[in-house]
C-alpha cells in the first residue's frame, strides 16, 4: 500500500467536506494525533475505521486503498489490485515471524554446541576460549536477527487505545515480553502497557 499516497488523498478529501482534523478524528472517537499521522503517510486506518472514515469523506474502501478516485471502468481491477496488495503484506509478515522462529531456534542450537565443545571436549585453554567467544557472538547476531525479523512481522496493539504500531528497534529491545505480548509504549495515546503481537491487520 502506498502510505503517501493514501495519506495525501484523506487529507485532500477531507478538505473537500471543508472538515478539520480534530472535527474528522472526533467523529471516529480517535486523536487528531492519529488523523495527521495517516495524512503524513506514517500509517494507515485500521480495517474497523476504513468503512466509517470513507462514509464521512464519501469515498469508496476502494478509493481510500488506491489513494485516488477511481473511474466506473477501472473500478474492478483496482479493487482486484488492492486486494493482492493486503493479502501479500499479511504473507510477508507471517514469513518473516516463521522465518523468527527458525532463526532464534537455530541460535539456540548452535550457542549450546558451542558451549559443550567449549566445555567437556578436550582442547587447550585457547581453543576454549575461542568456542565461547564464537558462542557469545553466535548470540548476539541470532537473537539480532531473530528481533529485526519479528519487528518486520506485523504489528503491535495498544491495550487501552486499540491503535496499531510498529515499535521502534530501541523501543523493541528495551521491552519486557512474554512470548505473544511486549511491554510497549503506544505511538497513538502514549500510555504504557502489555501490546500483543499481530502478524495481519
Ligand atoms: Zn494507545
Amino acid at each position: 500500500m502506498d502510505q503517501i499516497k493514501i495519506g495525501k488523498f484523506i487529507a485532500n478529501m477531507r478538505k473537500d467536506q471543508n472538515i478539520t482534523q480534530k472535527q474528522l478524528a472526533d467523529s471516529l472517537s480517535i486523536s487528531d494525533k492519529t488523523v495527521s499521522k495517516w495524512e503524513c503517510g506514517k500509517g494507515l486506518p485500521e480495517v474497523s475505521l476504513m468503512l466509517p472514515l470513507c462514509d464521512i469523506l464519501q469515498i469508496s474502501i476502494n478509493e481510500l486503498l488506491s489513494g485516488e478516485r477511481v473511474g466506473e471502468c477501472d473500478y474492478k481491477s483496482k479493487a482486484e489490485e488492492n486486494m493482492v496488495k493486503l493479502i501479500k503484506e499479511n504473507e510477508q509478515n507471517k514469513k518473516n515471524m516463521i522465518l523468527s522462529i527458525i532463526c532464534g531456534i537455530i541460535t539456540i542450537i548452535a550457542v549450546c554446541a558451542l558451549v559443550i565443545i567449549a566445555s567437556y571436549v578436550e582442547l587447550p585453554v585457547y581453543a576454549r576460549i575461542i568456542f565461547i567467544g564464537l558462542a557469545i557472538v553466535t548470540a548476539i547476531v541470532g537473537i539480532g536477527a531473530a528481533a529485526m525479523l519479528e519487528i518486520d512481522a506485523g504489528y503491535y496493539e495498544c491495550p487501552y487505545c486499540k491503535a496499531l504500531f510498529i515499535p521502534t528497534v530501541k523501543e523493541y529491545i528495551k521491552g519486557y515480553h512474554t512470548f505473544t505480548k511486549r511491554r510497549l509504549t503506544c505511538h497513538e495515546c502514549g500510555k504504557t502497557g502489555m501490546c500483543k503481537h499481530r502478524i495481519i491487520r
